[in-house]
């Protein structure tokens, strides 16, 4: 151990991999974008004209497509992909372990004896029978199918990677339960969609026929130089470091934040960027971020459901691009204690498909009044449903961001800028039923016909509530870093078309019984506003005043996964999901199943691998150096005498004494953790378990971590075995 540490440090000191991996970037990046994506532009080179048709029907409106048409949609692709260097093709389809998942089948098809040609056809486009039972699936597949099957998406690009053809695929069990992230997402998708273009169409735009959710996430990550990561088990096992003093210098300088970017990083963000272009991702931003080796990447926004897969896609890129620089990446949410952890911001709004952003206010007191809508209409939703997007984010990983001064606390809470807070605090002043023509004057000159010159000169910006407004979108900013976007964004869709459907509802009624259609609005979000006053917080969501005074206010905290987990299957969240036909009752419970599991076997690995690594790597090291002191003290001993040794063996002794208290602590606390581990793995449900885990096992992370790292601090650096702090963060 303690050799592969130096070996890797050796090996980083004789390489220069900025020299030896180099990129070129080519002169126009533009041209290479989704070279490697069956394109509209492709599929309008490749495809006869009823096709191209069919499939634009399908993306656009969800019409179905024809087997014969799917036939030579197949060709096509595989034709295309063939003359990429393609060899096989793959549903690749995102299940809920969290990765993403692909069977390679080759289009290579012998017949006869000695004869193959390249077959793919409409069949195989369409469905595909990966084996399901090693899947995550929460006990629905148990009953009595055991096989799933993967169907294609239509409505998110096909694409090579490597030599392989990628169908976009959605997961199901063969008695129809989704068993992926994608299906939900593309139901609470078509929702939104229709809710908001009801609302459109009623009483804004006639023109409107589609309302498309959009999405811009910014993935956050650590690069590790991939030798010292190998010398590290707890990184390679759990992602994230178990123990490990912090570094003299951390990020308290903030020297590293947008400051230039090393050379080796650059070369593999570089290569990273051509190959996210031409795989249609259309990143554009990079920079350092606030810890040390931590960086950002952001593409434009995409409409939600491409958005989705192009994040799920360019993890699994950035993995193996890292891997051919000599860097391991890290999308755990907290890989170093005392070092900012990793998020994934989720900036989310409504297009119309006559392209105007519902979030964004408009040029006229009517568009102004669409805007309202739509953004008091999602305040209201994120008040009904803050449980629910909490639960959205709940992991293991994300628990240690989540109010530790560095991402928002587990309090669900929106910013819209005080601005924008005057403006609901007038609307919340409009009366009740009809107005006068002047109130109505009045409203409109002096409320909503001052928004967009609000927004104009709105530099308001906090980086402290978990849901922000941004001037034209809402910021989802307590996703964790290693999430797959889709559980957020269908709870945030999901959340937001209910919301729209009751709001119709509630505006017809009114104007049903005699308001004008801009009064019922005003009326209905006058309550709205009221009612949704308490998440509202303009100030410092990291404080500690908040935690109280969102207490007071009624707020629900849920600190960890399993208390979160403890609402997922709340009547109210049970019934919005099946009233819009996302999840089925069976369905819910299953995925709540599978997050316990998955947060119990998290925690249980942890904790194996923290036991190990302090009882044979770290007490072994501190009793090695424990012995040198001793072999020292009586050295001196020996060569001073008895009185005179005394003095000058003082700090070896005190050392020697300290040593032994932490490695017996350690001890102790190592057989209490093995303890607890056997008593939590023998609760009787996931619920228990997760919740023993959560609050009998994390508990002593903690204890054996104190002792370590301060053993850390005494041990001869030379006999300490695991990589450092310094040494994971500072190395480039
Ligand atoms: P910051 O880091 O300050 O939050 P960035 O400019 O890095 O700001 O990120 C803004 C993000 O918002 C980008 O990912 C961008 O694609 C996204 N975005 C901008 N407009 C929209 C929109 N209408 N819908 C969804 N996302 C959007
Ligand atoms: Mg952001």
């Amino acid at each position: 151990m303690s050799n592969l540490r130096f070996k890797a440090l050796e090996l980083l000191s004789q390489k220069d991999y900025r020299k030896e991996n180099a990129v070129e970037v080519p002169a126009k990046l533009s041209s290479l974008f989704c070279e490697n994506v069956f394109s509209e532009e492709t599929m309008r080179e490749y495809l006869t004209k009823e096709a191209f048709m069919s499939i634009q029907n399908a993306i656009k409106s969800g019409l179905k497509i024809q087997r014969d048409v799917a036939d030579q949609i197949a060709v096509a692709m595989k034709d295309w992909s063939i003359s990429k260097g393609a060899t096989h093709y793959t549903h690749w389809f995102q299940p809920l372990t969290g990765s993403t998942a692909e069977k390679h089948d080759s289009f290579f098809t012998p017949f006869e004896s000695d004869r193959a040609i390249d077959r793919f056809s409409g069949g195989m486009l369409i469905q595909q029978e990966p084996d399901a039972s090693s899947f995550p699936n929460g006990g629905i597949r148990n009953t009595f199918e055991a096989r799933g099957y993967t169907a294609w998406d239509p409505t998110s690009p096909a694409f090579i990677m490597g030599t392989t053809l990628c169908i976009p695929s959605i997961f199901i069990s063969y008695t129809g339960e989704t068993l992926d992230y994608k299906a939900p997402l593309l139901r609470a998708l078509h929702a939104v969609d229709e809710a908001a273009t009801d609302i459109c169409r009623s009483y804004f735009d006639k023109n409107v026929t589609k309302v498309i959710p959009t999405l811009g996430w910014e993935q956050e990550y650590f690069l590790v130089d991939s030798a010292l990561y190998q010398s590290r088990p707890d990184l390679v096992i759990t992602g994230k470091t178990l123990l490990g003093h912090s570094p003299a210098k951390g990020q308290q300088l903030d020297d590293h934040y947008f400051g230039s970017i090393p050379t080796r990083v650059m070369n593999f963000m570089k290569e990273l960027e051509i190959k996210s272009i031409q795989l249609g991702i259309p990143v554009t931003t990079r920079h350092n971020e606030v810890a040390p080796n931590q960086f950002e990447l952001a593409p434009m926004f995409e409409e939600v459901n491409v958005a989705v897969d192009h994040n799920s896609l360019l993890m699994d890129l950035m993995a193996r691009v890292a891997h051919k620089h000599h860097f391991h990446i890290l999308f755990h949410e907290k890989p170093f204690a005392g070092v900012n952890g990793s998020g994934k911001h989720n900036n989310w709004s409504l297009a119309t498909d006559t392209g105007e952003n519902l979030l964004s206010p408009g040029k006229n007191p009517k568009k102004n009044l669409q805007f309202l809508t739509f953004f008091v209409n999602t305040l209201k939703a994120v008040h009904d449903y803050a449980d629910l997007l909490r639960v959205s984010i709940a992991s293991a990983g994300n628990d240690h961001r989540l109010g530790a001064n560095e991402a928002p606390p587990a309090i669900i809470s929106t910013f819209i800028g005080s601005q924008l807070f005057g403006v609901l605090e007038e609307l919340e002043k409009v009366k009740d039923g009809k107005l006068s023509p002047e109130e109505k004057t009045d409203l409109k000159l002096n409320v909503v016909g001052k928004i967009p010159n609000i927004l104009l000169d709105n530099t308001d910006r906090n980086r402290t509530s978990p849901f922000a407004f941004t001037g034209n979108k809402f910021e989802i900013r307590a996703v964790g870093s290693s999430a797959n976007c889709a559980e957020v964004m269908t709870v945030m869709n999901a959340i937001a078309a209910k919301q729209f459907k009751t709001f119709k509802i509630e505006v017809d009624a009114l104007v049903e019984s005699g308001l004008k259609k801009d009064e019922a609005i005003f009326n209905v979000l006058r309550e709205y506003i009221k009612d949704s006053k308490n998440i509202m917080f303009e100030g410092d969501g990291y404080s500690e005043e908040w935690a109280i005074e969102a207490a007071k206010r009624g707020l629900n905290n849920l600190k960890t996964t399993p208390e979160a987990l403890s609402r997922e299957l709340d009547p109210k969240f049970i019934a919005l999901f099946e009233e819009l036909g996302i999840y089925t009752h069976r369905e819910m419970e299953a995925r709540n199943e599978i997050k316990l599991e998955k947060y119990s076997t998290v925690i249980a690995i942890e904790a194996r691998v923290i036991a190990d690594i302090a009882r044979n790597h770290i007490i072994p090291c501190a009793l090695k150096y424990q012995n040198r002191l001793i072999e020292n003290v009586k050295g001196l001993k020996e060569i001073f005498g008895d009185t005179e040794y005394q003095t000058l063996a003082k700090e070896q002794m005190s050392l020697i004494r300290d040593i032994s208290g932490h490695v017996s602590i350690i001890k102790v606390e190592v057989e209490n953790l093995l303890e607890a581990i056997e008593n939590a793995k023998s609760k009787s449900n996931s619920r228990e378990m997760a919740e023993s885990f959560c609050e009998e096992v994390i508990p002593f992370f903690a204890k054996i971590r104190n002792s370590s790292d301060e053993l850390e601090m005494m041990v001869d650096d030379e006999l300490w075995p695991l990589t450092k702090y310094r040494e994971l963060l500072f190395t480039r």
